[in-house]
Order: structure tokens, then C-alpha cells, then sequence
């Protein structure tokens, strides 16, 4: 059993999609791929309890050989549909990896070509089941409220063999022309969740559905607060109250949080899960969060809250009434 969890980063990506703002690149060399990757293997080296390799699209390098540095209990590779290749799987799954995170996005064709995912609905679809009939624990991720998207029954990803669901409603960092009213977005995220509710999978994060079981034990230790070491251009950490952020390989910053600011931190990722938010430290809010208990929108056990279906909707504007 190994400790501690990783994040290691891979910035590329075959073109940026329109909706993206995540740290990647599209158009590294082959050359530029494969120095990364070595760049990369003795600092992760090592038995870890989760690894998870997100991007950008990790398998546009050659993970052969970083993936085989590791071990972990959970090992996590995020997949492009256009990366689900027999002989791929089966390198990673030789490598330890057994859990994939595919980002589909949408079941929408015209959606998919607005978004330049370079893919269609039923190629990600056959994608999904080569991936499942290697990997037991495998999920997708899935965009709301993607300007024009019609949205398609989620309902559909039990017969794919989902085992997670990650749905994201659309932040909008790129300006694009068109996204529905906020309200609009709401109502498609509620729909969303109906439908993977209706299919088995549990909410346990207000934008991550599961089967039991098969939540993401990655996620779930940062959402927890434990430590992860961030690597890569782009990856994020945190050791105790030290927070690192990797901007490219002269722009590696740390800040040391108060642990006041830490507490706070914490709270606030446990309240957005099952979990709910313990107040033993934080008795000052209880007053505010009663209120919405009152509303509906939390349910009270001692000193902690969780939030119901209807808080989930609106977390974000219970933070700000309390932080
Ligand atoms: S493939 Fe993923 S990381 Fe790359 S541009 Fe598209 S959404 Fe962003």
C-alpha cells in the first residue's frame, strides 16, 4: 500500500479546443514531447496511494516509461477518445494504470465539431468500450450548457458501463458567443444529474456522480485536504499549508497559507462533497447556515452540514455568504 497521492501534468494537446482554459499547448515536437517525459521520471518515481496523469493529453507522450516509475493503489490516466487504442490500454494497464478518465464532452455531433474535439458522439462511444474492455473503473467527463448543445439523455451511460461521471457546467473563459443565462445552465445541470442519478450513479461531489465504489480516491484525498505533490508545467500541489503551482520552468511559485486560511480552505472543498462541512472550528457560521437549513438547502448533524440536492445548486452563493 503506498501513501501519498500525485499529480503530474502533461500540457499538449493535438489543437486547443474552443472552450478550454486549461495549461496546454498544441503543436510540441516529437522531440519536445519526449524530453519532457524524461524530464519528468525521477521526480516521480516512487508507491504512492493515487496517481493521476491529467492534462492537456497525456498519451500524445510516450507514458511507458513514467507510468512504469510509478505504483499506486489508484492509478489514474486521463484519455482523449481520438488516444483509445488496444495496444495503448494494454501498456498501461501493464503498467499499473487502472482507472480511466475519458473526456467526452458531449453526444452531440454538431457540439463536438463546435468544441473541435475531432471526434463524433458513436466514435466516442465504441472509444468508451475499448477502454472498458480493459478497465473495469472507467469514467467520462462530460460539459453543460456548451452554447447550442441540445443535450442528450445522460441515462445512456449505463448502457456505456460508466463507472463515474464528471459533468462541468461551462465557465466561459474563453468569451464565447451565445451561452445560455446562468439560470438556463442551472436547469441543465439539473436534468444532468437527474439523469445520472436514474442510472445508478451517486453524487458525491456537486460535479462528480459514481457508482458505489468507484468514486475518484484521487479527488477525494485533495477534496480531504491531504497532502499531493504537483508535477509538471501546470500542476498544482499542496504540502501542509504550502501551496506550489508550476507555471512553466522559470515561473515555479509556493505560497505558505495562514492555518486559518488552510482550515478555511478545507472547509470550503468539504462542503462541495458528501462530506459536508464540520463547524467544530468554524462556529461563527453557524448562524448563516442554519439559514439555509432553514431553506432547505443544507441538512444539519451536530456540527456539520451537508449540502441537500437544492444546495448543490447554489454552493457557490452559500460560500460567499460565509467565507
Ligand atoms: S483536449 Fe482537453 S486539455 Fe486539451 S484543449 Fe481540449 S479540453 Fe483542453
Amino acid at each position: 500500500m503506498g501513501s501519498g497521492n500525485l499529480y503530474v501534468h502533461f500540457p499538449f494537446c493535438r489543437r486547443k479546443c474552443s472552450y478550454c482554459a486549461l495549461y496546454s499547448r498544441a503543436g510540441a515536437s516529437a522531440e519536445e514531447l519526449g524530453a519532457y517525459v524524461r524530464s519528468l521520471v525521477p521526480h516521480v518515481r516512487g508507491k504512492y496511494a493515487t496517481a493521476y496523469f491529467g492534462g492537456g493529453t497525456p498519451a500524445l507522450c510516450d507514458l511507458k516509461e513514467i507510468a512504469g516509475a510509478i505504483e499506486a493503489d489508484e492509478f489514474t490516466v486521463e484519455l482523449h477518445p481520438l488516444d483509445a487504442d488496444a495496444d495503448l490500454l494494454s501498456m498501461l494497464a501493464d503498467a499499473g494504470v487502472n482507472r480511466i478518465s475519458m473526456g467526452v464532452q458531449s453526444l452531440d455531433d454538431r457540439t463536438l465539431e463546435a468544441m473541435g474535439r475531432g471526434y463524433t458522439a458513436s466514435f466516442a462511444a465504441k472509444a468508451f468500450s475499448l477502454v472498458r474492455s480493459r478497465f473495469e473503473n472507467a469514467g467520462v467527463d462530460f460539459i453543460v450548457g456548451y452554447p447550442g448543445d441540445p443535450g442528450t439523455d445522460l441515462g445512456v451511460l449505463r448502457e456505456w458501463g460508466a463507472r463515474h461521471c464528471s459533468a462541468y457546467t461551462l465557465q466561459n473563459e474563453r468569451g464565447l458567443k451565445g451561452v445560455a443565462s446562468d439560470e438556463e445552465i442551472l436547469d441543465k445541470m439539473k436534468s444532468a444529474a437527474a439523469e445520472l442519478e436514474a442510472a445508478g450513479l451517486v453524487r458525491y461531489e456537486i460535479s462528480n456522480f459514481a457508482l458505489p465504489g468507484f468514486e475518484c480516491r484521487h479527488n477525494m484525498a485533495v477534496w480531504r485536504g491531504e497532502d499531493y505533490i504537483g508535477i509538471g508545467e501546470g500542476a498544482c500541489g499542496r504540502v501542509g499549508l504550502v501551496r506550489t503551482r508550476n507555471a512553466g520552468t522559470s515561473k515555479f511559485t509556493s505560497e505558505t497559507l495562514t492555518p486559518e486560511r488552510d482550515a478555511v480552505e478545507r472547509a470550503i472543498f468539504s462542503l462541495r462533497t458528501r462530506m459536508g462541512l464540520d463547524t467544530e472550528r468554524f462556529p461563527q457560521w453557524r448562524k448563516s447556515l442554519d439559514g439555509f437549513a432553514a431553506e432547505g438547502l443544507l441538512v444539519r448533524e451536530r456540527a456539520r452540514y451537508c449540502l441537500t440536492t437544492r444546495g448543490m445548486e447554489v454552493c457557490d452563493s452559500i460560500l460567499a455568504a460565509i467565507v
